[in-house]
């Protein structure tokens, strides 16, 4: 495939993921951004400030894997996030970043990483074929300082592994996979388990105000 060739496919892929992200209002307000790897060197990824349910072919720009503009257009301050995790895997192809209510409430009421396990919807992941496997993500605390969040994200996978996921408390979350499409599939299949872990939590806690108010009785 040539450069212009796979530019243009990666714009095509980006622009259509942002529809199909905004319908389920998982980036409003300019917020999130989308990236795909173009070779060992650069991606393409959304510039900063860009309504990604209506995503344009200007919309869509070239960094190389140290996160520099390519022509000239500013990316978006969390571009060093994207390239951090090409950096480190060769194998990921693709990296989404979105705001979702349910990734936000999640990351701020958890205080350590946040796992499942026993559910069907985990063999969505890449290399799980069962629901008996788990499925760990830290979160990291939100920080406007980009390059040492990226450290902090590089530190835990040297230790942790790669994984398929994080948060970033009251802010949002990260998640990548071989190409845009395994992606998609991560980003859904994470957000119906954050909103699993979510009506948990909240039936968790109306149960103990339930043997609270019991107890007081
Ligand atoms: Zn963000």
């Amino acid at each position: 495939m040539n450069d212009a060739h796979s530019f243009e496919q990666a714009r095509r892929s980006i622009i259509a993921v942002g529809q199909r992200i905004w319908r389920q209002g998982w980036c409003p307000a300019t917020s999130s951004n989308f990236s795909q790897r173009l070779d060992d060197e650069r991606c393409a990824i959304t510039v900063s400030g860009r309504d990604k349910g209506a995503l344009q072919d200007t919309d869509i720009m070239q960094v190389d894997m140290q996160g520099r503009s390519l022509d000239g257009q500013k990316p978006s301050a969390e571009t060093l996030l994207h390239t951090q995790l090409y950096r480190r895997d060769q194998s990921i192809g693709a990296v989404l970043h979105t705001h979702s209510v349910k990734a936000t409430l999640v990351s701020m009421h958890a205080d350590g990483p946040v796992s499942w396990q026993g559910l069907e919807l985990l063999k969505a992941f890449q290399g799980t074929d069962s629901h008996e496997g788990n499925l760990t993500i830290p979160v990291f605390d939100n920080t406007q300082d980009i390059a040492a969040l990226a450290d902090q994200v590089q530190g835990w996978m040297s230790v942790h592994g790669t994984g398929v996921a994080y948060l970033i408390r009251g802010h949002g979350l990260y998640t990548w996979g071989r190409d845009m499409t395994e992606t998609l599939r991560h980003l859904e299949a994470l957000e119906f388990l954050l909103d699993y872990y979510w009506q948990t939590h909240r039936l968790a806690s109306a149960g103990e105000r339930l043997m609270a108010g019991d107890a007081k009785a």
